[in-house]
């Protein structure tokens, strides 16, 4: 590991005291391993990785595993098909905030700095039935990795935006739930990334802080009355944690959630105010903190107020494309340019008003692209939980040839075919072929190809 920066060694030992060394220790051993499963893509982690490899269950996340070694995931078709997502264990703790918060009906939720997709896709498997989730990032090109993580993750209750925080503003008192993963220095990650020991400074943190609070104050009014906003970071100094958090309970109408567990060696912080601490001396994780604010103060979704927006024109779905959805009455077809796709039906007011003052990059699922008349199957389609199979000529390959298919090579043709095979591995879409009688055309996306060389 690179050598830390002498004030931020001073600003842990203040702040852990006998517990400094400990720490400091840690951060001298091999980062654990985790990942976690996807609910809607059930297979079992025994499957998915070897005895040897599967160590123990992340105690706070259901669905969370560490595993003992780091393998080639990205030799995995099983990460390809989205069956799992490679995920740092502190970070799941949002699944057990989540048991807390949900209620049993349908919700709104904004994960408003979502790239790469870690705590989207969790939010996701955790969605009531019928809620949306909206999934924001404000890079374009990370928000392009986002996108390609949540479409393999394969819900279509999901819009990704691309926008600054401030842009939610007409979308005031929509989201029962905001998830604000803000950016940071980034000290708890400084085991597993030397870039962000590298970035440290006691200026950076200064102007994290003033990030965060920016970010705050524009997201707030988006949050209806007694809906909940989850902060989050991976530093440990208290200006970018308790102090956040205290900046919005001094300046808004607001109240700290006290979230109950019995997860030994995670901290509350240094506050009056229940937070959560996580260190890596302490548990198996890399550094994180959370806290739970409840808005007090009366917000109405001023947007529903508005003009309703125009309905869109309306478009059908050629039943060539429609035989594809499992239950096609959940959801509404729209057209963009050469791209078909479905949104879910009861969520078209809140979609076009989202459309009305966001950029979208992506709402529900794109599932075709037709050109001259002729449709092809667009790979989302194959990665999605919706997709009725039994439309589908499946095609189940094993380890190799899902690792050619990923790489946009060639794959044997199988026999008597319909003309779109669905590629398969451990049961799981990864793309479409198409047959061409005596060969198969690979269409899986080249942006998302396995460039590696397969071992
Ligand atoms: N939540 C993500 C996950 O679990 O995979 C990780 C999010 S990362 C800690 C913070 C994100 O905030 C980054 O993707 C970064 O691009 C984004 N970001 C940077 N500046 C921002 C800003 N001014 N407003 C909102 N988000 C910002």
């Amino acid at each position: 590991m690179n050598t830390l920066p002498a004030p931020f060694e001073d600003r842990m030992r203040k702040l852990l005291a006998n517990e400094a060394s400990d720490f400091f220790d840690a951060l001298q051993t091999v980062p654990p391993v985790s990942i976690r499963l996807n609910p809607g893509k059930p297979l079992p982690v025994e499957q998915l990785f070897p005895e040897e490899q599967f160590l123990s269950s992340v105690p706070w996340c259901e669905s969370g595993f560490y595993l003992k070694s780091r393998p080639l995931f990205t030799l995995d078709p099983s990460l390809h098909s989205g069956a799992y997502y490679v995920q740092e264990a502190s970070s799941m703790f949002l699944d057990h905030l989540l048991k807390h918060l949900l209620p049993d009906r349908p919700v709104k939720i904004l994960d408003l700095c979502a790239a790469p997709g870690g705590k989207s896709s969790l939010l996701a498997a955790r969605l009531p039935k019928d809620s949306l989730l909206v999934s924001n990032e404000v890079i374009r090109s990370r928000a392009a990795i986002l996108k390609e993580n949540l479409i393999k993750w394969g819900q279509a209750d999901i819009v990704i935006t691309n926008n600054d925080p401030s842009d939610f503003r007409p979308l005031e008192g929509a989201f029962d739930l905001i998830v604000v993963d803000a950016p940071c220095s980034g000290e708890g990650m400084f085991r597993k990334d030397p870039q962000a020991i590298r970035e440290w400074s006691e200026n950076n943190l200064q102007l994290c802080q003033e990030r965060q609070r920016r970010i705050l104050a524009d997201i707030w009014p988006c949050l209806k009355t007694g809906g909940f906003l989850i902060y989050s970071t991976c530093t440990f100094n208290p200006e970018e944690n308790e102090a956040i958090l205290e900046y919005l309970l001094q300046t808004q109408d607001a109240q700290a959630v006290e979230i109950p567990f019995n997860f030994p060696g995670i901290v509350r912080g240094n506050s009056k105010n229940p937070c959560y601490r996580f260190y890596p001396h302490r548990i198996q994780g890399e550094g994180f903190f959370t806290g739970v604010l409840q808005k007090t103060e009366e917000t109405n979704f001023k947007a529903g107020k508005n003009k309703k927006p125009n309905s869109s024109k309306t478009t059908i779905l050629p039943e060539e494309i429609r035989q594809y959805i499992q239950h096609p009455e959940d959801f509404l077809p729209y057209r963009q340019e050469q791209i078909l796709g479905i949104f879910p039906a009861r969520h078209e007011e809140f979609i076009q008003y989202l459309n009305k003052y966001l950029h979208i990059l992506y709402q529900g699922c794109e599932l075709a692209e037709t050109i001259h008349g002729k449709s092809k199957l667009l790979p989302a389609a194959a990665l999605w939980q919706g997709l009725d199979r039994s439309a589908c000529s499946s095609f189940e390959t094993d380890r190799n040839t899902a690792l050619t298919f990923l790489k946009k090579e060639e794959i044997p043709a199988p026999e008597k075919h319909k003309e779109w095979l669905l590629i398969t591995y451990r049961n799981q879409g990864l793309g479409w072929c198409k047959h061409l009688g005596n060969r198969l055309n690979n269409y899986y996306p080249k942006e998302w190809r396995i460039r590696m060389a397969i071992e």
